[in-house]
């Protein structure tokens, strides 16, 4: 729903944001879970947060992780875990797709479950948005943040974004972090001395946005409008299937795919791990690199490559793995 969404800072700030007004704890919720690998900035914002309650990670933040020998996360894991630390849960703050392997969460279920235990859910969608069709008003979480620069295209540095759900737009009980950009409108330049939030996500800006960061988000955000979500979703399933197939007939020594191989727990990136020393496989990065085949090399053995449906096509992956399979084994495909 409109009111639910508001452009605004960059991903960690509005993290912090979001965690002031639904990270609240008391005597017995005072815990935060999320997940192991989760990017460190998220973590770092976390515990930050937890010391700023006189809390620590070593008593008050849960790291939910894949069980020994496994890749990804298992929802029912996840599940479990949540029902068993319910009491004691204020925040649940989880990844819509986890930025190393790839997975894409089961974020309805594991929403649903958090808010059972009587906690707050929050989601960071820094790779989900722009890359998985989502319903957030359904699935009913507290907050969703996200950055703008990864699948939305909007370029380094540009405007990030916040979801608020609407049960919480007049909640105007909520501690939060004022500024006059979140002032009600009509009376914004009345300077009147006492804050009155705008009902909904926009309540919680605080300052005027950076203009020239935020056109290339609107931009980009046109351009996702005429093509539709659901159309590039489609066709992002059909890419990166054709990209599983082709390393899984020709390198299937070489590249073990980490990424859930169902559609329904992934985007548009596979995680490939390269079955080789270190220093080939990251040779055979830069070899991708030179071909003009832009990916992304996480130490210690991980290639992440993601085909976009907005600009790239069915031959696109096709060199791409065809590159891929000559820079480790010296022959195409
Ligand atoms: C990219 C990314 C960020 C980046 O945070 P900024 O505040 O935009 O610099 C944070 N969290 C996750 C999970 C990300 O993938």
């Amino acid at each position: 729903m409109e009111g639910e969404v508001v452009a605004m800072n960059s991903l960690t700030v509005n993290l912090h944001l979001m965690m002031v007004s639904f990270f609240q704890p008391d005597a017995t919720r005072n815990t935060v879970l999320i997940e192991s690998s989760a990017f460190p900035s998220d973590r770092y914002a976390v515990v930050s947060q937890l010391e700023f309650h006189g809390l620590s990670a070593a008593q008050n933040l849960i790291e939910v992780q894949p069980r020994q020998g496994e890749r990804t996360l298992r929802t029912e894991d996840m599940i479990e875990r949540i029902e068993r630390e319910g009491s004691r849960l204020a925040l649940v703050l989880l990844p819509g797709v986890q930025y190393l392997t790839g997975q894409l969460l089961n974020m309805p279920a594991l929403i649903a479950a958090a808010r059972r235990v009587g906690a707050n859910v929050g989601v960071d969608l820094a790779h989900a948005i722009g890359n998985t069709v989502m319903q957030l008003h359904d699935w009913n979480p507290d907050f969703a943040v996200w950055c703008s620069y990864k699948y939305l295209n909007a370029g380094p540095g540009a405007v990030g974004g916040c979801f608020v759900h609407e049960r919480h737009a007049r909640n105007f009980r909520l501690p939060r972090f004022a500024g006059w950009w979140g002032h009600n409108k009509a009376q914004r330049f009345l300077y009147d001395p006492k804050f009155d939030p705008i009902a909904g996500a926009q309540g919680w800006q605080i300052s005027n946005p950076p203009i020239l960061s935020t056109a290339p988000l609107l931009a980009s955000l046109q351009i996702f409008q005429r093509a539709g979500m659901r159309a590039l979703r489609d066709k992002s399933i059909a890419l990166t299937g054709f990209m599983q197939k082709l390393i899984e007939q020709h390198l299937p020594n070489l590249v073990e795919i980490i990424t859930p191989g169902e559609r329904e727990q992934r985007g548009c990136q596979l995680s490939l791990r390269i079955a080789r020393p270190a220093t080939e496989a990251r040779r055979c990065q830069e070899a991708l690199t030179a071909a003009g085949v832009i990916g992304d090399w996480r130490e210690p053995d991980v290639l992440r490559l993601a085909p976009i449906p907005l600009y790239n096509s069915f031959a696109d992956v096709l060199a791409a793995v065809d590159t891929l399979a000559r820079a480790l084994r010296g022959s195409g495909l």
